[in-house]
């Protein structure tokens, strides 16, 4: 029944997220959630919007979620976007900012929604091959394009840019938007939040689904001047009025009025990975450096294949992209404390072996 299809629908090859199996008690390190739970005043601020008043509409503007993140980031509230998830945020400015006439560049090794939003909005792109290290290197992208984005940390390899480096890409590309996707940036990276202000041409596009343990509640944001703010608003506005809901917004500035809990959470994710890392390598495993809630690691005598399907075996999910360059590595979302000893355990006798 093809045939009524508009016809870009006939040329889309759309995301295929982590899966997210309907069985419990699996140890479930596929999709980067983060393995404790939001905080406490979270969960009070969405029981407190739990009411009648779900009958209206939720401010179209969220106005009060956007004054918590410029307050959040020392920007003014005209700086900040808010959309379903930054998903959705990453869309409108795929839309808004990214579509030009020069191809958009993106590292070859990267977020796989990228190429997805090209094809639906049909920007023309040029992937850039990561080094052998698999870091970004800045010279690579001395070239003419219409904008550039990449995930800083980097997906999913985990490996961070230093700011310095943003910065050296910023200005080779003044007139061109790079848009920094920090959706882990939280788990040891340095912000260029702090740069919007220096920077006519930067967006931070944020999420609170991996470091404020969101990620069923579709929460993500935006930071830059107000000129890039008013285009994603026209794409926003010309798409949906009320992205956000009435129990999302309160939770979400909820999230960030809990400073504690946000330090806290994160701090025993990191150490938890640094604990994963030295486990992995002393069973041979090559272990990128990873400044995100993941890690990226192969083993020069196992295929990563087998090693996930062995994992599944004995109900721990992990992910393995079957992709040039990166199919004998496994990426490893970060539990909590037990799953992570599971999973050590599990990897030692599965090497063993
Ligand atoms: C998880 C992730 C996102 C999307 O996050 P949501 O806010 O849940 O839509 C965006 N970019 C990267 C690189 C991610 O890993």
């Amino acid at each position: 029944m093809s045939q009524f299809w508009s016809p870009i629908v006939h040329k889309l090859t759309p995301y295929v997220p982590g899966e997210q199996p309907k069985v419990s008690n699996l140890v479930k390190l596929n999709t980067n959630e983060n393995p404790y739970g939001p905080s406490p005043k979270v969960l009070a601020a969405i029981a407190a919007a739990n009411n009648d008043s779900l009958k209206l509409y939720p401010d179209p503007n969220a106005e009060a979620l956007k004054q918590a993140i410029a307050n959040y980031h020392a920007l003014d509230a005209n700086q900040v976007f808010v959309g379903n998830g930054s998903d959705e945020v990453l869309a409108h400015a795929f839309q808004a900012l990214l579509k030009h006439d020069a191809p958009l560049l993106f590292p070859d090794i990267s977020y796989s929604f990228y190429p997805v939003y090209c094809g639906l909005y049909e920007i023309d792109y040029r992937q850039i091959p990561l080094n052998d290290a698999f870091e970004i290197d800045v010279n690579d992208y001395k070239q003419t394009c219409g904008g550039i984005i990449f995930p800083n940390p980097n997906a999913p390899t985990g490996r961070v840019l230093p700011l310095a480096a943003v910065e050296k890409l910023l200005q080779m590309h003044p007139h061109a938007v790079v848009v920094v996707d920090e959706a882990y940036i939280d788990f040891g990276g340095e912000s260029a939040a702090k740069l919007i202000n220096q920077y006519a041409n930067l967006l931070v596009v944020q999420t609170l689904s991996k470091s404020r343990s969101l990620a069923g509640i579709r929460v993500g944001f935006a930071l830059g001047q107000a000129h890039l703010i008013e285009a994603l608003e026209r794409v926003k506005n010309s798409f949906n009025s009320y992205p956000l809901d009435r129990l999302a917004i309160p939770a979400a500035i909820a999230a960030f009025e809990d400073e504690v809990y946000f330090q806290q959470t994160c701090g025993k994710i990191i150490a938890t990975r640094e604990n994963l890392v030295s486990h992995l390598t002393s069973l041979g495993f090559e272990v990128l450096p990873s400044a995100a809630n993941f890690i990226f690691a192969r083993h020069p005598e196992h295929d990563a294949a087998q090693l996930a399907q062995a994992l599944r075996e004995n109900a721990i999910i992990v992910r393995h992209f079957k992709l040039p360059r990166i199919d004998q590595f496994l990426r490893i979302t970060i539990g909590n404390d037990i799953e992570n000893a599971r999973l050590c355990e599990v990897m030692s006798q599965i090497v063993a072996k």
